[in-house]
């Protein structure tokens, strides 16, 4: 019988990478565990994502930048921030970085797909995720397809970042066949900083990141089926303890995050109220 294919999304595949354990506690554990509370950079990521999501649905005529303060309220997250003058000072924040944004975007550009689930298998894999957009450009052979993902996190981003990214690539690699045409350029767009890191994969550099995400695969189900032979849980997927703890959803019932001092759910934004 030929093995079934793991199907999975790129930050299932991170989980894993970042921390077995972590991958356990949010795919394999049922009941999932108890989570701590939510992050107010969380929130404020989400609100900025669906806020340019909507800009997207609005007809080009309305695509101004008088539009924004409504398209942020209505997608606005309020959990997890320490109080109304931090969530205050993270919303205008947020609506600065979208005017800068927008100021740059053509209205009368319509990207070949936001929040678009791409989907492609591979002997291993049937890999989906959701960029947060494609967009259709021309290129020097002629027109392909751009992978765009929007960051809001506090420190900036280089070309390493955009190069590393697996997520990317793997989204790249399935836009390609979504979309039947080229697809190697992959760009992070940091709005706190209104700058771009990109990235020029070729096919080989799309063909290795597959080829690791397969592996990856490969030892997600090795750890699956050695604790359904009977093997313990905590050994197959192992904790890796490190500067991710403090921010892990689990921390509080992962027997090495528990002695790591725990973030505040507020704190990757509090800088925000300066
Ligand atoms: S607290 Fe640290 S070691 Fe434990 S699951 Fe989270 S990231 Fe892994």
């Amino acid at each position: 019988m030929p093995e079934r294919l793991f199907v999975c999304t790129p930050s299932k595949l991170g989980a894993f990478l970042d921390c077995p354990r972590r991958y356990r506690y949010s795919y394999v554990d049922r009941p999932t565990p108890p989570k701590g509370p939510p992050w107010a950079h969380n929130s404020l990521g989400a609100s900025v994502h669906t806020a340019l999501k909507n800009w997207f649905t609005l007809p080009p005529e309305r695509r101004e930048p008088g539009a924004l303060p409504t398209l942020l309220k209505s997608t606005w997250v309020r959990e997890g921030y320490r109080d109304v003058e931090l969530e205050r000072a993270a919303y205008r924040k947020a609506l600065d970085w979208l005017e800068t944004y927008v100021a740059n975007l053509d209205p009368e550009e319509e990207p070949l797909g936001v929040e678009r689930v791409v989907a492609a298998k591979t002997s291993v894999l049937a890999l989906n995720g959701r960029a947060d957009r494609i967009d259709a450009r021309t290129g020097e052979s002629g027109p392909e397809a751009v992978i765009v993902d929007y960051k809001t996190g506090r420190s900036g981003l280089d070309a390493d970042d955009a190069r590393g990214s697996q997520a990317l690539a793997l989204y790249a690699y399935a836009a390609q066949r979504v979309f039947r045409r080229p697809c190697h350029r992959v760009e992070l767009h940091h709005l706190p900083t209104g700058t771009v890191a990109a990235h020029e994969h070729t096919d080989e550099s799309l063909a290795r990141q597959v080829r690791r995400a397969e592996e990856t695969a490969q030892d997600i189900m090795a750890a699956e089926k050695a604790v359904a032979a009977g093997a313990d849980p905590d050994e197959s997927f192992p904790v890796n303890p490190g500067s991710l703890c403090g921010w892990c959803d689990f921390r509080k019932v992962c027997p090495a995050g528990s002695g790591v001092a725990a973030k505040e759910p507020w704190t990757a934004v509090e800088h925000l109220a300066g």
